[in-house]
């Protein structure tokens, strides 16, 4: 059966008409510079910082040009210097290896479970073997681990820990935000995640300390007073010759988009959920293919979709996924042998320097495949997802490999 009318799974959310005219009116201002020298009135980076910092709950908030450049700084102002381990959950994407490489860290990764999420027990051996003193990790996907005990065990080991929340805004644990349980929290405003502005980042931490060396690190030309969210100034004094200008922060244009977004987010969630949780359940009565758990305390937002395969053989895989994308839905497949688009595994970064490879993490990614989920797919669109990849499961179950 074909897919009829196929929906473009990579569409990004749309920008909301109120945001047209602000960056109209910001257009005919041509203040589109970070700093604004003799203006007083904040400017929108300054608002989305404020705003963003109150929506996480969190004292500080400080954006920057990209998800990237908010881990990078988040492990720098939080103290890795050349050379100190980092642990990082080895479920990924490229971005976060560079921001461990940008700090001239060394990356040691820790394995994940069947369910998408770090391995506390690896974790755990990980960190006493390689004496790491910082955690980074990733709510790959939007796959959320127990929170609440990660930074039980993050207090006991004394490692900081950094969220990368690039794909869970608006989500939570026991009802609170991600990225408010860590030292630091990151967050994307890239197309394909919650919030699109293009290009776009922050990191949220409730650290005077770490925010005040994010501002200046990010480039504040000593305006840092501009930021929405400024530490006081004792703090600044004891930082501000002391951190170079990288140059790092965001743009007041694509503030403005970002904030027109904001309140956007429990609409675009319920959106995504209801796709996700239609399409998962068709799914779930697909024999052979399989989803990871979900516990009750995680409340996700879900814009792709995840699901193994464990019994196909990697040219069965490939079989498979070529089948799904001539039915018109296009399935990303992390265990394709060399990285293509946004994904990533062990086996692509093998090259970086002291990247030790994680063979469990990699034996789960290879039969793991993943969907887009575009905002505003109808239930008939749902159910022609589901019935597209379970006729492509079938005819790949019984073809004879090449
Ligand atoms: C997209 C993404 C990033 C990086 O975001 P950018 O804003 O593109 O730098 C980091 N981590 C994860 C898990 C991501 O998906």
């Amino acid at each position: 059966m074909k897919v009829r009318r196929t929906p473009d799974l990579g569409a990004p959310p749309s920008i909301p008409e109120q945001a047209h005219q602000r960056v109209s009116d910001l257009l005919a201002s041509g203040r589109l510079h970070r700093y604004r020298e003799g203006v007083t009135t904040p400017g929108a980076a300054a608002r989305l910082e404020i705003a963003f910092a109150e929506l996480i709950g969190r004292r500080y908030a400080v954006c920057v040009n990209s998800c990237g450049s908010s881990l990078y700084l988040a492990l720098i102002c939080s103290g890795v210097t050349s050379g100190d381990p980092v642990l990082m959950g080895a479920f990924t994407l490229a971005p976060v290896l560079g921001a461990i490489a940008n700090a001239s860290g060394r990356l040691v990764p820790v394995e994940i479970t069947d369910d998408l999420v770090i391995d506390f027990a690896d974790l755990e051996a990980k960190a006493k073997a390689s004496g790491a003193r910082h955690l980074l990790v990733s709510h790959m996907r939007g796959h959320v681990c127990d929170l609440a005990e990660l930074t039980r065990i993050c207090e006991r080991l004394d490692l900081v820990l950094i969220e990368d929340c690039a794909h869970t805004l608006g989500a939570t644990w026991s009802g609170r935000p991600t990225g408010s349980f860590g030292d630091v929290g990151c967050f994307s405003f890239q197309s394909a995640k919650h919030i699109n502005a293009g290009e776009g980042g922050i990191l949220v931490t409730d650290s005077p300390e770490i925010a005040a060396r994010a501002i200046l690190h990010s480039g504040s030309y000593m305006l840092y007073r501009q930021n929405g969210t400024c530490p006081p100034e004792d703090v600044m004094d004891v930082w501000r010759d002391r951190c170079a200008n990288y140059s790092l922060r965001l743009s007041e244009l694509a503030a403005e988009l970002a904030l027109a977004q904001l309140a956007e987010i429990p609409a675009r969630a319920r959106d995504w959920n209801s796709s996700h949780d239609r399409i998962a359940a068709g799914l779930s009565s697909v024999e052979g293919v399989v989803l990871p758990n979900r516990p009750p305390a995680e409340e996700y937002v879900q814009s792709s979709l995840q699901f193994r395969v464990p019994e196909f053989s990697a040219d069965r895989m490939a079989i498979f996924v070529a089948a799904c994308r001539e039915q018109g839905v296009y399935v990303k497949w992390f265990g394709i042998a060399e990285a293509e688009g946004y994904t990533s595994a062990p086996r692509h970064w093998s090259a970086l320097p002291g990247s030790p490879d994680a063979k469990r993490t990699q034996s789960i990614l290879d039969t793991l495949c993943d969907i887009r989920l575009p905002l505003g797919l109808t239930s008939c669109d749902c159910d022609q997802i589901v019935a597209a990849i379970s006729s492509a499961h079938a005819a790949s179950a019984t073809k004879v490999s090449p």
